[in-house]
Formats: C-alpha cells, structure tokens, sequence
C-alpha cells in the first residue's frame, strides 16, 4: 500500500503528473500521523486537465452507449477484484471502520457503476412529442468536486453517470481524500477509458477548485459538500452561466410514530445517526419522538449506543472511527458544549474529547435532549456522532418539527403500518424518505439529492444521467 499513498499526482489526458504547487499533508485521522502529501495544483494543471476533456468529449459523445456502458462494467469488475485495497485507502484516509468502508466504498460504488450501465443501456436517448423529435447528449465537459466523507461512492454517483451520458470528467476529489481518487482513476484507466475522457486534479477548493468551476470551457459543476462552498461554487458558475447540480448537507429528521416497535426503530435511528461517526450528509440526527415514548425511549437508546464499538478503523469489529481531523473534533465538541448551555441534558456521551482510544480524533457517541427548537444543535448540520431528541404532540406537530428546518436532503419513518408511515412521508419537503430502515444503499438506482440549503439537482439512476446531458429538439 505504501506506493498508494505516493501517488498524490493529477491525472490530465490519460498521463499521470506530478504538477508543482505548495504541498499538503494527509493526516490518518486514527494515528495523528501524516500518510503521504499531495499538491495543491494551480490553474495551469487545471486548464490543461479541462482543455484535455473538451478535446476527449466530441468523439466520446459519439460512442454507442454500449461501449459508455461496457466501460463502466469492466471498471465494476475491477473495483470488485480491489475493493479491499480501496476500501483499506479510505480508512486510513479518513478514519471510516473498515467494514463499513468495504460496503460502502468498494460494493457500493460497484453497484452504482453496474446500474448506471443498465439504465444508460434503457435510457430515452431520443423521444418523440409533437412532431420533433428530442435527442439527448453528453452535454461537454463535468467540473466533479467531491467531499471526503463518502469519498469512493460519491465520484462514483458522479462520473458513472456522466461517462454514461457521453459527457467527460475533470475531478477534484477532496485534499482530504486524493488516494482514494486516484486508486479509482487507474481502474478507469485499466479498464479502458480514453485519454481525456476522465482527468484528475488534486488540491485545495480555494486554489484548485476555483480555478476549476471558474473555466469558460465547462458545461456543467456537479459539486458536492457544505452549503457555504456550494454557495461560493454556484456564485462563481454563475460568471460563465455554467450549469451546477449541488448536494449539500442534512439535518435529517427520524419520525418514530406511536406504533412504531421502539427497540427496532431506535437502533435503526441511531445506527443511521452515528453512520461514519455522524459524517455522513443523510445521518438521522434528529429523533423525532411522541411525548408519550420519550420516558421509555432513554433506556433503549442508551442500550442501542452502547453496541457502538469506538476504536481502530481496521479492526473489522470498530462500529465507530475517529472524526476525520482535529479541527472537526473540536467544532463537534464545541456544538455539544453549547447545547449543554441552552439546556441541553446529556443523554449518551460527555461533551468531551472520547477517551475510548490513546490517539485519534474520537468524540463518543451523544444523545441530546431536552433542547429548544431554536437551539444550534437542533437546526445546524454537526456532521459529527450527535443525535438530538425532539417530542411531538400528535402527527401534524411532528410534520411540522420535522419540516421546521432550513434543509431538506433525507428523512426517515418508522411505524408498524407502512400505509401510515408513507402518509407521512410524503407531507416531508425532503428529496428521500426511508421507511422502516430501508437503506440508500440498498437501492443505488434511486435518486439522491434535497430542497431547500440541501441543494438542487439529483445523483443516480436516470436523473443522474440526464444532469449531464443537454437535449435537441429537432423538428421536421
Ligand atoms: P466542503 O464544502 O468543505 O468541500 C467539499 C469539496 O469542495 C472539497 O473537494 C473542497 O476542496 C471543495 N471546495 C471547497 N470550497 C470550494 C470552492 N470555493 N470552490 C470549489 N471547490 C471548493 O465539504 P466537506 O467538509 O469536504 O464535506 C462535508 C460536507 O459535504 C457536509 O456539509 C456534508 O453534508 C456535505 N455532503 C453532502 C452530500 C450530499 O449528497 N448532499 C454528501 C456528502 C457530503
């Protein structure tokens, strides 16, 4: 694994570079310790990377689509042959349990690929209305930037579907994350991707992510990451009028219903809320309560919390890492030392750094309570392993609670009557609603994006490949 983490280069028509640039270290959120470097590229490496897939675009905008799609599929096989090695990448990178890293970076990620193939396969290219006949194509070149949380899955969501659609990527995957990325490139690479058609350019947003989404030459942004970066990257977008898909963070709610099974729906709520130490933009957290639940609720909740093992993110028996740095450790901290002082009651966890292990950025698993609709916890996004109670009257008032928030990505309902928890979600301005436990994982061809800070736009299945296509109509 050691030449993995050397390989920190940019990936610009089919060549890998090493590109000049001031150098970042890549800290093991577990060790404290630096794992490798990577560049911070400037604009000429991203110039050449974009310049290299507007090239690439016109001819593979004219493939058939089984050869997009026969891509995709080889590279699947090859995420499957090395999904071991990539997932052990992510878990150095940043601190994600190497079991959940295995589902979520390597098989995950190949399901997309092999989905977005079958639905590009299926795919309306070309439909008729009204005596013209619409023709859709790759619309040019796909500025992607990704976050670190998720990092393998979300490239994935973003390059399967433009590459299905005849579109060509230039990535930039997080500072945090570059390994990762570049261990999928080469797959891409062996299984047959074409000069240019997917580049990568590693480095910081302010430096090689601006000089990124501000290039004449893109068609479209599809970034992913916080409402205050997605607000700068469409602003900057905006100069050019280039086209943004925006996915953004999550305060998402869990409506437990009065005859929901307690123990199932609590360890669901917080197996969902402390996914990936809470880093995770679709975590439940906030749990959303009857009144008349919330006495018996504290003991099973403390129970369900005590299943989450904290500790070294290779031992397959680690439910919960480290925080991904000691600056998100801290913001953590700091929101459940507020909440304390609004009145906050701890139920799990001590508001302190977690002394579960000697290194790490580990925060123990908390369970909030007794806080005020307005409190910080209640209505910002922690991304940390934070779940705040909320109660509510009767269905209407959890309606209200739960839509009472300036984001809309996920929700969850629980309830023994599935007619009855359906009824709920669809009165949720959310873009997804999962019943009963129901993972997006297990459902990779269904789209995935919010409302409202949440952001705009959808990943995956056929939504996703239509992000990255602009449509003709021709009329005779
Ligand atoms: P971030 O916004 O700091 O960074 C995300 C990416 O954007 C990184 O690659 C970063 O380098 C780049 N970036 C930052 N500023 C930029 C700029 N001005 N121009 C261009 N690029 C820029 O977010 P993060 O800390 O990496 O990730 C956590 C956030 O991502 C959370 O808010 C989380 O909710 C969100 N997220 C959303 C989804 C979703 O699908 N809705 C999924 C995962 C994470």
């Amino acid at each position: 694994m050691a030449d993995t983490f050397d390989r920190a280069g940019c990936l610009v028509g089919g060549e890998w570079l090493v590109p000049s640039g001031p150098v970042l270290e890549v800290i093991d959120p577990y060790s404290e310790t630096a794992v490798g470097q990577v560049v911070d590229a400037g604009p000429q490496i991203v110039d050449d990377a974009v310049r290299s897939a507007a090239a690439a675009h016109a001819g593979w905008r004219e493939t058939d689509v089984t050869e997009r799609a026969a891509l995709l599929e080889r590279t699947a096989d090859l995420l499957a042959r090395d999904g071991e090695t990539i997932a052990a990448i992510v878990s150095r990178e940043m601190g994600m349990p190497i079991s959940l890293a295995r589902v979520t970076q390597a098989q995950l990620p190949a399901d997309v690929l092999r989905a977005t193939a079958r639905i590009a396969r299926d795919f309306s290219w070309s439909h008729e209305i009204d005596g013209a006949t619409l023709v859709r194509r790759g619309s040019g070149v796909i500025a992607a930037i990704t976050p670190w949380n998720m990092p393998v899955h979300q490239i994935v969501a973003k390059v399967s579907a433009a590459l299905a659609a005849g579109s060509t990527v230039v990535l930039k995957a997080s500072e945090m994350t570059p390994y990762d990325a570049n261990a999928l490139a080469a797959l891409f690479l062996e299984a047959g991707c074409p000069p240019g058609v997917f580049n990568v350019v590693t480095g910081t947003g302010a430096v090689t992510g601006s000089a990124l989404v501000g290039h004449p030459l893109l068609a479209h942004v599809s970034f992913t990451g916080s409402v205050v970066a997605g607000r700068t990257v469409a602003s900057l977008a905006a100069q050019t009028l280039t086209r943004c898909t925006l996915e953004l963070g999550g305060k998402s709610p869990a409506v437990v219903l009065p005859d929901a099974d307690l123990e199932t729906a609590l360890a669901g709520v917080v197996a969902s809320g402390l996914v990936n130490s809470g880093q995770a933009c679709n975590a439940t957290t906030r749990l959303l309560l009857p009144d008349a639940l919330a006495a018996d609720a504290a003991d099973v909740l403390t129970a369900a919390v005590a299943q989450h093992t904290l500790g070294d993110p290779a031992d397959p028996g680690t439910r919960q890492g480290p925080l991904v740095s000691a600056r998100q450790r801290d913001r953590v901290l700091d929101y459940i030392s507020e909440a304390v002082a609004a009145g906050g009651h701890l139920l799990t966890g001590t508001g302190k750094p977690s002394e579960a292990s000697s290194t790490g950025f580990f925060v123990d698993p908390t369970i909030l309570t007794g806080l005020p609709e307005d409190a910080r916890a209640i209505r910002e996004e922690i991304f940390g392993p934070v779940i705040a109670v909320q109660t509510y009257t009767d269905v209407d008032d959890a309606v209200r609670i739960a839509n009472d928030c300036a984001y809309g990505l996920s929700a969850e309902v629980w309830s023994s009557d599935v007619d009855r928890a359906r009824a709920v979600a669809g009165r949720l301005d959310v873009g997804q609603v999962k019943i009963n436990g129901v993972r997006t994982r297990n459902r990779p061809t269904v789209p995935f994006g919010g409302v409202k800070d949440s952001g705009y736009g959808r990943e995956l299945g056929h939504l996703g490949i239509e992000e990255f296509t602009d449509v003709t109509a021709v009329m005779s």
